[in-house]
């Protein structure tokens, strides 16, 4: 596979019990911090995930 600069990887971060639950794609030019509520299997509900890099 051929490395691309133009994204990185970003954890998205339960803000209840710190897991990374998903990961994703993001452009590296979109600076904006991600903020998504998403399904974590280990609350069992929806909760605040935050981006984290690595
Ligand atoms: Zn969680």
């Amino acid at each position: 596979m051929a490395k691309t600069k133009s994204s990185i990887v970003v954890f998205l971060e339960c803000s209840e019990c710190g897991r990374r639950n998903y990961t994703l794609r993001k452009r590296t030019r979109a600076q904006w911090k991600l903020e998504l509520r998403k399904y974590c299997r280990f609350d069992r509900k929806h909760t605040t995930h935050k981006e984290r890099k690595k």
